[in-house]
């Protein structure tokens, strides 16, 4: 069997992303192309069972991996948590091994934003009520403005 690499050469040091300014808020974009499947960044963080989670965690970066754990992954090593949410991702979650990565759901180029969908839950929790800000949602909410504002001919 292959040996991965430390994850402190290939997560730490060799990061293939940035931390940059973002529609909304700070984001993170990439360094380098990514294809389809390639894995971006670790989600890292301490694992929580999600009954301690229920009984005493609360912070946005909480990433359920499955019935039993989440990750913690409000530290600020994990570059992976600075990712947006987004209803049109690139970009998905997934544990291999009993560890979490953002993985390339298609292919990404040079700076673009590294977005992956945060799920329901987080998103009637935190994002519903101040309104979706990623790229899909400010497009759609820019049309639909624009409409309006077409059709007010009435009265004149
Ligand atoms: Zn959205």
């Amino acid at each position: 069997m292959k040996t991965d690499i430390p994850s402190s050469l290939n997560d730490k040091n060799c990061h293939r992303v940035r931390v940059g300014r973002s529609s909304a808020g700070l984001g993170l974009f990439s360094t380098s192309i990514f294809k389809k499947g390639e894995r971006i960044v670790e989600y890292v963080g301490k694992r929580l069972t999600n009954k301690e989670v229920d009984e005493i965690v609360e912070n946005r970066y909480l990433l359920q991996i499955n019935d039993r754990y989440t990750i913690d992954g409000s530290a600020r090593t994990n570059i992976a948590r600075y990712a947006n949410h987004s209803c049109n991702p690139n970009a998905e979650t997934k544990t291999v091994r009993g560890r979490t990565y953002i993985f390339a759901r298609k292919n990404i180029c040079l700076n673009e934003e590294i977005t992956w969908n945060y799920g329901k839950n987080y998103f009637n929790d935190f994002i519903k009520d101040g309104g979706c800000r990623c790229a899909k949602c400010v497009r759609k909410k820019k049309e639909k403005e624009n409409g309006a504002g077409g059709t007010v001919l009435e009265g004149v």
